[in-house]
């Protein structure tokens, strides 16, 4: 057996290559994971990402893969696997924002495609997860983090209420197979981040939001990838061995 692969546990983390997939690979780097940074096309990030991890002393390899692609998705599962060995934890957190428009002025082909990248394609990475993790088919066992968001509280009145809605099916899929497999050696969490500096406020039409929207923050400030990325850390470490199906807040109070 590969002795690589028994001291260094594999995260794999969607949306790897820019924000708080980012930061997450690189905390997870200087952790003592190797790390998988999925992308959807920005390869110069995820090369930048991958080149730091390997100077943390981590294996690392950049997988361009849509997350709600099935077929893609499990090619990528196998692909990490070969690569780095068998997958330990599974980071969530690939997913998108669109224009802030009122509600009863959304198109369904936005509303498919949000749900289709935030929900369908955070089901799917879990559903591969599971089928290799658990130790009902041979797995053993492994801690998946999904990345929710604040929003699926507040419900994002006046900007994405189909957005907050992805969140909330994913704070529900987490509570539900965080129990289903909780007897499988699997942990199942999320975080659910406030307003963090990332490049997903400029796709949502408004680079500057996180200033804009800071001052109803109990912290007054937004908050860094870096602050968000420490919980997923901790949430999928032996740290976090008796958490499962449950949700951590992880935004200054809001
Ligand atoms: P970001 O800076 O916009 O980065 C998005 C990442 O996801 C990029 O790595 C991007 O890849 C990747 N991605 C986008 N669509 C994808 C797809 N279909 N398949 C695979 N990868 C895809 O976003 P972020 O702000 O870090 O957000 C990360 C997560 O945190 C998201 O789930 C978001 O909803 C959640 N969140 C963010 C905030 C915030 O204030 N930033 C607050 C609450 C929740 P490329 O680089 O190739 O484009």
């Amino acid at each position: 057996m590969d002795r690589r692969v028994m001291t260094r546990p594999v995260m794999l983390v969607t949306g790897g290559s820019r924000g708080i997939g980012a930061a997450t690979c690189r905390l997870a780097a200087a952790a003592g994971y190797d790390v998988a940074v999925n992308y959807a096309s920005n390869r110069d990030a995820a090369d930048t990402v991958v080149s730091a991890c390997r100077e943390a002393g981590a294996s690392a390899v950049a997988v361009q893969t849509l997350v709600e692609s099935e077929t893609d998705v499990i090619a990528m599962f196998d692909e990490v696997v070969g690569a780095l060995g068998p997958i330990a934890c599974l980071v969530n957190n690939a997913g998108i924002v669109r224009d802030q428009v009122r509600f009863d002025e959304m198109s369904v082909e936005r509303w498919r495609e949000m749900f289709e990248v935030n929900v369908i394609g955070s089901f799917i990475c879990a559903r591969e997860a599971v089928q290799r993790m658990s130790t009902r088919h041979g797995g053993a066992g492994g801690s998946i983090v999904n990345v929710s968001s604040a929003a699926s509280y507040l419900g994002s009145p006046g900007e994405y209420i189909d957005y907050a809605a992805s969140k909330a099916a994913i704070d529900t899929m987490t509570m539900g197979l965080g129990k289903e497999v909780a007897e499988e050696g699997i942990r199942v969490n999320a975080v659910r981040p406030g307003v963090v500096y990332t490049d997903i406020h400029g796709s949502g039409g408004e680079p500057g939001r996180v200033d804009r929207v800071a001052g109803g923050v109990p912290m007054r400030r937004g908050g860094q990838p870096e602050e968000v990325a420490q919980a997923i850390l901790w949430l999928a470490s032996d740290a976090a061995s008796y958490i499962t199906a449950t949700t951590v807040n992880v935004s200054g109070g809001r």
